[in-house]
């Protein structure tokens, strides 16, 4: 049951801010690619205008907040999540073309801003067209594959602070490094980004998108709920093969599954909880631990009541 403070700022929220959508007690596995998580006491599908004003209406409120974009690196809580999450999805997405520019919202998601690019003549970010994710949660996570990162082509990236100023920042003010962001340490919300492609031959950056969809579909388990690369590569190593290599391909904690397919991806099967996540998780790390003496350290964003 929603105690009685959330259920009047739910109302509040709802009536102030009707072009977003409010919800409470929402399922967030309905919102995470793994298909796993509690309820969030209210969630907000936020319209991109509405994203400040709410901010600074829940930082009044006291209540924490969380800001998430599509939900695909997220491992939730089974206990659901305190207070509000606020999500910056399609109703934060548009994208504009400006020349070699690509302006776009937060919550855009990365496989429709590489195929708007790729319409427009511009390359530089079919890396990123496989990548399940928004350009906010790209930014936060320094996103990348098949050589590239987001880092590579950022022009620069506005950021709120908790203290509401705005600013814009560049890749270098924002620390990018392997699946790492300044925004890791020190709160901020993404809102927009401007990317730095470059003019190409349409034909082949949609030739190199489609290859990299076929590589994608080849070697992951893309079939089944997940949360993508489980954990972080640790350095000099490949975390699939010590987790293969240390013979936990197929491993099982309840419906949670080391992918048979790839072993860097933790799947489920059904009904996997987070719990069931973790206990993997913690096995893996110590089984690996044991064997080859290097910790695994996670990739996913755990988020949640009583998890941490
Ligand atoms: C099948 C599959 C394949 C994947 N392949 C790759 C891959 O090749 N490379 C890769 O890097 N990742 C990969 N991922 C992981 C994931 O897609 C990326 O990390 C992606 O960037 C997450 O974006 P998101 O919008 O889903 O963020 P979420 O999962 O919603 O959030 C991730 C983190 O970012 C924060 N965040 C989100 N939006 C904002 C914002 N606007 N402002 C501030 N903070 C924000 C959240 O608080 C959270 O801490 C894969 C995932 C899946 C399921």
């Amino acid at each position: 049951m929603l105690n009685e403070k959330y259920e009047i700022i739910a109302n509040e929220l709802k009536a102030t801010f009707p072009n977003s959508t409010v919800l409470t007690e929402e399922p967030m596995k309905g919102h995470t690619t793994f298909r796993i998580g509690g309820p969030a006491d209210i969630y907000i599908d936020l319209d991109f205008d509405d994203i400040t004003p709410v901010i600074d209406y829940l930082k009044k409120t006291d209540i924490p907040f969380t800001v998430i974009g599509n939900g695909s690196n997220l491992l939730v809580s089974d206990d659901g999540v305190e207070g509000v999450v606020l999500a910056l999805g399609k109703k934060a997405g548009k994208i504009e073309i400006a020349d070699t520019k690509v302006v776009a919202q937060a919550g855009a998601l990365l496989s429709t801003v590489a195929n708007v690019a790729a319409e427009a003549g511009l390359t530089g970010l079919e890396f990123a067209s496989g990548i399940p994710g928004t350009l906010g949660g790209a930014v936060y996570m320094n996103a990348g594959a098949y050589g590239g990162e987001i880092k590579d082509v950022i022009e620069a990236v506005t950021v709120y602070t908790p203290d509401f100023k705005k600013k814009i920042l560049t890749a270098d003010d924002l620390q990018l490094s392997y699946r790492h962001s300044l925004l890791m340490e020190e709160e901020g919300y993404v809102t927009e980004v401007v990317l730095r492609l470059q003019k190409g031959d349409k034909a082949e950056i949609k030739a190199r998108i489609e290859e990299i969809k076929n590589q994608r579909v080849e070697k992951q388990p893309l079939n089944f709920p997940s949360a993508g690369s489980t954990f972080k590569r640790p350095t000099g190593y490949f975390a699939g093969k010590l987790i293969d290599d240390a013979g936990l391909r197929g491993y099982s904690v309840g419906d949670a599954q080391v992918s048979e397919k790839h072993c860097g991806f933790v799947i489920n099967k059904g009904n996997a909880t987070a719990h069931d996540v973790l206990q993997l998780m913690q096995d893996v790390d110590e089984k690996v631990y044991e064997k080859f003496g290097v910790h695994l350290t996670p990739e996913v964003r755990i988020i949640g009541r009583n998890i941490h």
